[in-house]
């Protein structure tokens, strides 16, 4: 079998060291199997994408020594096979209009939710059929499409072992188009992976609540899914994922101070375990060394001093 990952990076926030780290790791596990990696611009999901935000991603991805196979694939161009597929799930009736805004959904939740979902979605729509939205069309009702939970598929990740996720706690049925007219990332991701012929999907462990929902796509749309590896994430000194408030740590600020791609990919393959002292390497030279088992089950903290470490000082 053909292996292929993926990188997919979204041009929302810019691409910083802990999105660089699951990249890293990602392109690794697939050229070091002789897979070939697909690229594709994650830009559906998202209200305000800049200018020139999709060729930063490219660029900060080659600028740490990754590569991919073919054009690059952009998620708004392919409008007409998320339809498509959103056009199945009706025909299966394994979805239902859903009017309900995010307050009448917490205001209607009862059971003490886990996890960032916010509470589950408590069926409030659910008595609906696929027939009810032209009903709330011509009413001139918005409404999202919402997927119907019966089962939370369990899986086997590539790291992270036996996954069980209660989906009835985490989310509930979930939403697969959005009320503004645009595929849910659940959707459109599985759309894509499926599409592109990923076979493997490395990504950062806080997707894992995403798998099972997108397992019961895969199931309904009659795709074959990936395998799916979910990494620790990067945090910050204080413990919580690393974003603003840690000080800039986006990929093009280390570029524009200097800092050698290599010295952050020796850093970041010492984070992994494949090294034994965070010195500068270029991608490529990691081939042989990469393991997933390796990574330690935790999130990789990076301080201060490690930015310091690979020269760079970032400015707060
Ligand atoms: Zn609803």
């Amino acid at each position: 079998m053909t292996r292929i990952g993926r990188l997919a990076p979204s041009p929302t926030g810019a691409q910083h060291v802990g999105n660089a780290r699951t990249y890293v790791v990602a392109w690794l596990h697939a050229r070091s199997r002789g897979g070939s990696v697909r690229m594709r611009i994650e830009d559906i999901d998202s209200p305000r994408i800049k200018t020139g935000a999709a060729e930063q991603a490219a660029e900060d991805l080659r600028w740490l020594g990754l590569d991919w196979d073919g054009e690059p694939v952009t998620q708004t161009h392919r409008l007409p096979l998320y339809v498509a597929a959103l056009d199945k799930l009706k025909q299966r009736e394994l979805i239902y209009p859903c009017t309900c805004t995010r307050s009448d959904i917490a205001a209607a939740a009862s059971a003490p939710h886990v996890g960032q979902e916010g509470p589950p979605y408590p069926g409030t729509c659910a008595h609906r059929t696929v027939a009810d939205a032209e009903r709330l069309a011509a009413e001139g009702k918005p409404f999202a499409w919402r997927f119907r939970v019966t089962v939370s598929p369990a899986f086997t990740d590539l790291y992270a072992g036996e996954q069980r996720i209660d989906l009835r706690e985490h989310g509930g049925d979930f939403v697969v188009w959005k009320n503004s007219g645009t595929p849910a990332y659940q959707l459109a991701v599985v759309v894509d992976d499926a599409e592109m012929g990923v076979t493997e999907v490395v990504r950062g462990d806080d997707l894992i609540p995403s798998t099972p929902r997108q397992l019961l796509l895969y199931r309904a749309l009659e795709l074959t899914p990936p395998a799916f590896a979910h990494v620790p994430l990067v945090v910050g000194e204080d413990g919580r994922r690393l974003a603003k408030r840690h000080g800039d740590t986006r990929l093009a600020a280390l570029r524009d101070a200097g800092v050698r791609p290599e010295a952050l990919v020796g850093l970041l393959a010492w984070s992994c375990g494949w090294v034994n002292a965070p010195n500068a390497i270029a991608a490529r030279d990691l081939l042989p060394q990469v393991r997933l088992a390796a990574i330690p089950p935790r999130p990789f903290v990076l301080t201060g001093a490690l930015l310091r470490s690979i020269g760079y000082a970032p400015a707060t």
